[in-house]
Parts: C-alpha cells; structure tokens; sequence
C-alpha cells in the first residue's frame, strides 16, 4: 500500500499529465482523499481540454431496442424473455423501428443506439436488413449500437467470422459501436453475472478488430455486481491496453448497477462515492481515452452534475427511449432544459454533441436556450401523439404507423394537444 504522501506525489504525476500504473491506479482508488482524486482528475481534464475547458456536452438520442428475446440469461438483466416465455417476449417490426427513428429526428436527436437481446434468430442478415432501412429513409441518423457481445452472437448465428460480421453491418450503415456488453471484463466477475457471454479478452478483442476496420467505438463499465475494487481497476487496465493498440474507444462510460427485477436483486450495489471514485480515476487512469461520460440516468442528476468536477466533461444523452436499465430499477428522468441547467449550475457551458463529440449548438446564452418541451427522456414511450406521429410519417420520409409505443404508467408523458 502507497504511504499517504506517496499518493499525493502519484496524484500529482497524473495531474502533470504522466501515466499512473495499474497498481498506483488501485491505491489511489482505494484510500486517496475523494476531494484531491478529483481536483487531479479535473487538472487531467482541463489540461485535455484547454481549448475548450468550460464546456461540457449532450447528446440527444433515441435507444431502440428491437427485441427483448435473448438466449444469453445475464444475471443482472431485468430486461431479456428467454425464447421459450412467448408471453414476455417481443419484437418490433421495421416499420415500429423506422417510426421511432422518424420521431428521434423531429426531437432534434442525432443518434439510434439499436438495443436489443441476442435473438436465436438474428444473424448478420438481420442487423444488415435493418442497418439498411434505416440509412435509406434516415440518412443523417447515426447508428451507434450494439458491441461485440452481438457480433459474437450473429456471426456465431450467421456462420461467419466477426470479421466479416463487423464488415458486413458497416457497409450497411452502422457507424460505430456503442459499446455495450463489456459489463466486468474480468473473468471472475464476468463468469459471476453473465456466464454465457464471451470472455472479457474475446470482447476486447472484437473491439480490437472493428478499430481496425475503422469503426471505433465507447467503451463501458457495469459497477456494484459484488466484483473488488482490483477487478474494477484491471477491467480500466484492459481498455487501456487495448487502446494504445487501437485509440478506438472514443469514451468510457461507467454505469451502477440497478438491482431491481433480476436474479442478482439484493446483491451488492456501488455507493455514489464509489462512482465518483471511478469517474476520477477513470479520467486519470486512461489517459488515452478522449472521453469520460457522467451517468446520470443510474446515479441521479445531481451525482451526474458532481461527475463533471471528477474529470467527467460529458452527461450522455437526453434518452427520448430507455427501457434497459429501467427495467431494473432506474428512475432518473431529465429532459433538454434540466441537463442544459445542470451544467451551468456546475459552472460549465453546456453544448450539444455529435457522436464524434464534435459541437453541435453551444448553448452560451440562456435567453437562447431551446424550448421544445417534447424532448424528454421516456420509458417504452412514443413520444409523440398520434397525430404528430402521422405529420412527421408523412412530412419526412416515412415513419410508418401512427400507433405503437405502451407509455410507462407512472410516467407523465406528452399532452396530446
Ligand atoms: S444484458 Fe443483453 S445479453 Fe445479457 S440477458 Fe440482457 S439482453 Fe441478453
């Protein structure tokens, strides 16, 4: 264990922009004074961000999730039906898809995370008919989805190599990967939670592959499942390797675990001081990583806004759809105007992104702040009333049918005027 001087000259190391092992990594995670992990990881992230060190941004975008069957049973889901429970699961057809997309446009969303579960049915074929349409009809939406569990799973369905996996969807309009999957890529808390899946190393590697093939990707971090603080540091360790190979993980983005519906409920969950924690050190550690994302839709929004003084200098995305982590017992909600206040009461500018976290709209004046009530973060919502629905079907290139979408009951969703 690192004396408690010692630590400071480590947190000053990385403040100054050097690289901090593995091993001084766990140490300052384990015992560093929460305050000065953060100022050296904000000192990271100022550096990082000279140009533009008042900014911190936003994404709008839409999570569709496809289909809730799946084969692979992880521990901590709430959200899979096994293929056998017919009256839990479901899947949406294109036109479904394609109205979801159409609704994500007229909100001023820029990205689709395409979510779903490893269907026994849906190889390659199917990500490249869908891919397909939905470039077709939506040009400028970006499809950031899926990661290598499902590239794992079609080619495995399909017969071919994730190689030619990764290629084939690619070509057919996915941009890039959103990362999911990689839950704890060590093997013991890996194996703990979700048994069936690849291996952390077969994930990475996958990951390693589309980067070569120029489709980069974020990377994330499931906390709180019962794995040790070293399994949390050797899952960063990992990334990190990974990326001095590649520098194709555009951010990471850890997220807690929410207990609520699945067969881990009552196990252990991180307190909001470990998420702070890992923020931190995150923005310390991978010092090859652009990016580090602030959760706010598992923490809470005023932990979200404390992550941008912990090295975080993004808050994700105003979810217009979620119904993954919801299933297990987030409840946090926000919408345009709340994020866009959260960062300047955190003393920041906030912006809206792209994917490639280019800026977008710099919100630098509130009298010009954007005033559309309707974009808000939903569970399995539509969004839109029918006959919005039907304007933006008709007015913007398809969209398809004007029903669909079962409104979370607690949830006060749109006036239909
Ligand atoms: S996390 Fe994904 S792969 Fe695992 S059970 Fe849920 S839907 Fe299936």
């Amino acid at each position: 264990m690192t004396e408690k001087a010692d630590l400071q000259s480590v947190l000053d190391r990385a403040a100054d922009g050097g690289r901090i092992t593995p091993e001084e990594a766990l140490d300052l995670y384990r015992s560093a004074p929460l305050h000065a992990l953060g100022a050296a990881a904000d000192a990271v992230r100022r550096r990082r961000y000279a140009d533009t060190v008042d900014i911190a941004t936003y994404i709008i975008e839409r999570n569709i999730n496809y289909t809730n069957v799946c084969v692979t049973a992880c521990k901590f889901c709430a959200f899979y039906a096994a293929p056998k429970d017919t009256a839990k699961g479901w899947t949406r057809d294109l036109d479904d898809i394609l109205r979801r997309c159409a609704e994500t446009i007229e909100l001023g969303g820029t990205q689709i995370m395409f979510q779903g579960g490893h269907h026994p049915d849906f190889g390659v074929e199917y990500y490249e008919e869908h891919f397909s349409a939905i470039k077709k009809a939506y040009p400028e939406l970006v499809i950031h989805s899926l990661g290598a569990s499902e590239i794992e799973h079609m080619a495995r369905i399909s017969g071919v190599s994730a190689e030619d996996a990764i290629r084939r969807i690619h070509a057919a309009g996915l941009d890039s990967f959103a990362g999911a999957g990689a839950e704890l890529l060590p093997a013991r808390p890996r194996k703990a939670i979700a048994p069936l899946k690849e291996s952390g190393e077969r994930w990475l590697e996958i990951m390693e592959i589309a980067h070569g093939l120029g489709v980069e990707s974020t990377s994330t971090m499931l906390m709180g499942t019962g794995e040790t603080n070293a399994e949390r540091i050797e899952h960063l360790r990992m990334i990190r390797d990974v990326q001095d190979r590649t520098g194709g993980f555009r951010a990471f983005i850890p997220y807690t675990y929410q207990p609520e519906n699945n067969h881990l409920k009552g196990r252990t969950q991180a307190t909001l001081f470990e998420y702070l924690r890992m923020i931190a050190i995150a923005r310390i550690f991978l010092d090859n990583v652009a990016h580090i994302q602030g959760s706010w839709l598992t923490t809470g929004k005023e932990v979200g806004q404390l992550s941008l003084h912990y090295g975080a200098d993004d808050l994700g995305s105003i979810m217009l759809e979620e119904n993954v982590v919801s299933s297990a017992g987030a409840k946090h909600r926000s919408n345009r105007l709340e994020i866009i206040d959260l960062i300047r009461k955190a003393g920041r500018v906030p912006a809206q992104r792209a994917t490639t976290y280019e800026h977008l709209v710099v919100h630098d004046d509130p009298a010009n702040d954007p005033v559309d009530e309707r974009v808000v973060s939903h569970v399995s919502s539509t969004a839109f009333d029918g006959e919005t629905a039907a304007r933006s079907a008709s007015g913007k290139g398809g969209g398809g049918r004007r029903e669909g979408g079962t409104a979370h009951p607690e949830l006060k969703l749109l006036a239909s005027n």
